[in-house]
């Protein structure tokens, strides 16, 4: 059994970013206001994720990481979030399955916190009495220490600690409210570093730097009028003025990051034919539909999604990003 597990463990997390991809999310759903990783080896090493979110109470400690296990299925608005998230209470169990887990936490108004280790879905020891400050720490150390082969497919630290970087600035610049820092084990300097802001142009600016934010256009397409495809986007686009060698599109829908390649397609094709010498785009987006217009992705770690009336909305925002290009190149 234990080795099914650990299969199924291994297609939920599959990479380092993979685990902090969930472990930020958590946090985030913790009503965290700061949020800091620190990353030793790519990740393989340790991954630690601390927040001051509402933390975890200790009745929860003995299952928190048994499979299946959630917080967050007590409302009807929490099922259908299901739907976009496409899976609930894997994540956490999945890392004790391939990597051991500690998890420090402390809840409001409690005098100290507890740490508990995590081996293969139980706790390894009752929870210890210790000191905390507000919220909870998750570290994953020794990440797919019991699977050789995937090891073996990921030895380029460099390599997944810039997916680590690339996941958090996209974090920092929709969550503009939250504090992000991202460092390695042992640096004084955040590779990441983002203050809760008003402006989305200022996190813009102190994550991706001045010649992005000093090269954006704003955009809005909705289409309430069809019944049938209710969608909301706001968005920064870059200008003429933005020469990149490679397309980024910051992406989310209904708050999750998310990937939608045709959507990227579209959108690289509305540049090339209109601003051929800035054909390599930057894109933050956020769409906003009834999340049962998004498809299920049954496969947990695929990013990518699919939605409910896709071709009328990428033409809608194809149509309005290409007016807005036109308009500000004249
Ligand atoms: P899910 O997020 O789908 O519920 P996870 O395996 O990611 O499943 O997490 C399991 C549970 O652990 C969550 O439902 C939540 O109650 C708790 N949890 C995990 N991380 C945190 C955190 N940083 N702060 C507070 N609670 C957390
Ligand atoms: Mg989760």
């Amino acid at each position: 059994e234990s080795v099914v597990n650990r299969i199924a463990a291994g297609e939920v997390i599959q990479r380092p970013v993979s685990a902090v991809k969930e472990l930020v999310e958590n946090s985030l759903d913790a009503g965290s206001s700061s949020i800091n990783v620190t990353v030793k080896d790519g990740g393989l090493k340790l991954i630690q994720v601390s927040d001051n979110g509402h933390g975890i109470r200790y009745k929860d400690l003995p299952i928190l990481c048994e499979r299946h296990t959630t917080s967050k299925l007590s409302t009807f608005e929490d099922l259908q979030s299901i739907k976009s998230m496409g899976f609930r209470g894997e994540a956490l169990a999945s890392m004790t399955y391939v990597g051991h887990v500690t998890v420090t936490t402390i809840t409001e108004g409690q005098l100290h916190g507890y740490r508990v280790s995590y081996k293969d879905g139980v706790m390894e020891h009752e929870p210890r009495a210790c000191a905390a400050v507000k919220g909870t720490q998750i570290m994953v150390e020794n990440l797919f220490y019991n699977m050789t082969a995937r090891r073996k497919t990921l030895q380029n630290a460099a390599d997944d600690y810039s997916k680590i970087i690339d996941l958090l600035s996209r974090f920092a610049i929709h969550h503009i409210n939250v504090s992000f820092s991202c460092r390695k084990h042992g640096a004084g300097r955040a590779d990441v570093h983002s203050v809760a802001t008003d402006a989305r142009l200022n996190a813009i600016r102190s994550v991706y730097g001045v010649s992005v934010a000093h090269n954006l256009l704003e955009v809005e397409a909705s289409d309430d009028d069809l019944s049938s495809s209710v969608f909301q986007m706001s968005g920064l686009i870059s200008n003429c003025n933005f020469v990149a060698k490679k397309t980024t599109m910051v992406l989310f829908i209904n708050d999750r990051l998310v990937d939608w390649t045709a959507l990227k397609r579209a959108l690289e094709i509305v540049y090339s034919a209109t601003l051929p010498k800035a054909s390599k785009p930057f894109i933050y987006m956020s769409i906003i539909v009834p999340a049962e217009h998004v498809d299920v992705n049954v496969h947990p770690t695929k990013r990518e999604v699919s939605l409910l009336n896709q071709e009328i909305i990428i033409e809608k925002i194809q149509s309005v990003v290409e007016s807005k290009l036109r308009s500000s190149n004249e």
